[in-house]
């Protein structure tokens, strides 16, 4: 009796065991099995590191940006697209953190955790990812880049999609730099290559932050019309002095962002003070990450904590230690555009699966910056630079608003150029971002690329 009692109860144990270990590999299979089958070592769907089975990646015209042919990822035909998509479109290898072949691999290759790949081995191909970009306004802002680093991006400020994302420095898939060969780089030529300036960029806005200043005065000055500065060139607040490349003269507020009057603006920032300004940059999404592809933007910087009222002035113009995030101050000007609204930017409009079925449709966020009375009023200003400085010649018919910001980044390097704005003609509600580095003045060069890309937009929904 003592040994059929002692194998019966081995027995049990053993039993135990294996429902143990079935009941682990389960719920390892359910937490990891995504991972597993997505790995880039699975024979399943990888080749030599590249996808086999994905699915293709399309942009809003349907256009080929990447698919699979003959077990073989292949990308445009163009080089010019394979280069202004490449850091949406991302790689295989996962260098590009957030480009949609990394961010969507689970998608593109088909897994679901119900069927696992099963949609793989019976269509011989994973999900279809189509995006709201349009390739050839891709190409046409890579060219007006001219091969100089930075960014530029435009979307509907209405429905939130992303129609133009250009990120420089890049590279040719068809031809990848080796990890040597970027190693090697003597003249940072390569600095920050799989970033995607859009949503890991931070930046020094200079004169673009006199949006943020003129968003809190507007809430602040109900009498802002009727204020007025003299500009002799120079202005010391706090200690310290705050200049101008020329004196501007007598200016009311709506020429004083006009003509981008360092010393208006510093005035305007000591008046209004820290803790208003720190709560309109609050407002407007300031120290706020936005999802985008699997991961998040970085958060725009600004912060008063420590600020003397000299860093108080300059911070009203730009300069000070604030950072912003070209997605994010996409949404800035999207929002004033659009009744203070924010429809954040996105990229992807949907996967399909191989037998046609809608798998995701992913829907925008919106966020209320600000009130549609504020908002039309900062609009209202913003419209002014385009006709009273930069001139509506370089924006034909899209009654364009903006400014432009020369953002001083120190080593006697040169500033970096921006522009930002948008159309308010009803049908192009577009904003665009521009961000040169080291590009000089922004009135000369990022205006220049505004206009090519907004002009080729325009042309597009015409
Ligand atoms: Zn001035």
């Amino acid at each position: 009796m003592k040994t059929t009692a002692r194998r019966s109860y081995i027995a049990l144990l053993l039993v135990a065991v294996v429902i143990g270990g079935l009941t682990l590999l389960g719920v390892r299979l359910f937490v990891h099995g995504e991972e597993w089958a997505t790995m880039r070592a699975s024979s399943h769907i990888t080749s030599d590191g590249s996808f086999i089975g994905a699915g293709s990646v399309t942009d809003r015209k349907g256009v080929i940006l990447a698919t699979t042919s003959d077990g073989e990822r292949v990308y445009n035909d163009s080089e010019d697209v394979r280069r202004a998509t490449l850091h949406i479109v991302g790689d295989t290898e996962g260098y590009i953190s957030s480009g949609v072949q990394t961010a969507y691999k689970t998608e593109l290759i088909g897994y679901n955790r119900v069927t696992g790949l099963y949609s793989l081995k019976k269509y011989g191909r994973g999900n279809d990812v189509a995006l709201t970009l349009d390739a050839d306004l891709c190409a046409c802002a890579l060219d007006a880049l001219g091969g100089r680093k930075g960014l530029i991006a435009a979307y509907n400020y209405k429905t939130g999609e992303l129609l133009c994302s250009v990120s420089s420095p890049n590279y040719d898939v068809r031809n990848k730099p080796t990890a040597k060969e970027i190693a090697a780089d003597p003249d940072g030529a390569y600095d920050g290559l799989y970033l995607n300036r859009l949503i890991d960029g931070l930046y020094t806005p200079g004169s673009i932050f006199k949006i943020v200043t003129t968003v809190c005065a507007v809430e602040n000055m109900p009498k802002l019309d009727d204020w007025e500065f003299t500009c002799e060139g120079e202005i010391t607040i706090g200690g310290v002095d705050v200049t101008c490349p020329h004196s501007h003269g007598s200016l009311t507020f709506r020429e004083a962002l006009a003509d981008s009057c360092n010393g208006a603006f510093a005035t305007l920032a000591a008046k209004l003070g820290a803790d208003k300004l720190q709560a309109t940059a609050a407002e407007l999404g300031f120290g706020k990450t936005f999802a985008f592809g699997n991961g998040t933007t970085q958060a725009s910087r600004f912060d008063l904590t420590n600020a003397a009222p000299g860093d108080v002035a300059w911070a009203g113009v730009g300069q000070y230690t604030t950072l912003v995030n070209p997605y994010h101050m996409l949404t800035v000007l999207g929002a004033i555009a659009n009744d203070g609204t924010a429809v954040e930017p996105y990229v992807v409009s949907s996967v399909t699966s191989p037998s046609g079925r809608t798998v995701m449709k992913p829907q925008p966020s919106t966020d209320a910056y600000l009130t549609p009375e504020i908002a039309r009023k900062v609009g209202d200003y913003l419209r002014s630079d385009v006709t009273d400085n930069y001139g509506d010649w370089n924006f034909e018919g899209l009654s364009m608003c903006g400014k432009t910001g020369t953002a001083e980044v120190g080593d006697d390097k040169e500033p970096h150029a921006w522009f930002v704005g948008y159309s308010q003609n009803e049908r192009c509600p577009v904003a665009i971002v521009v961000c040169i580095e080291n590009g000089g003045w922004g009135a000369t060069s990022a205006i220049p690329v505004a206009s090519d890309v907004m002009e080729e937009i325009y042309k597009s929904v015409s």
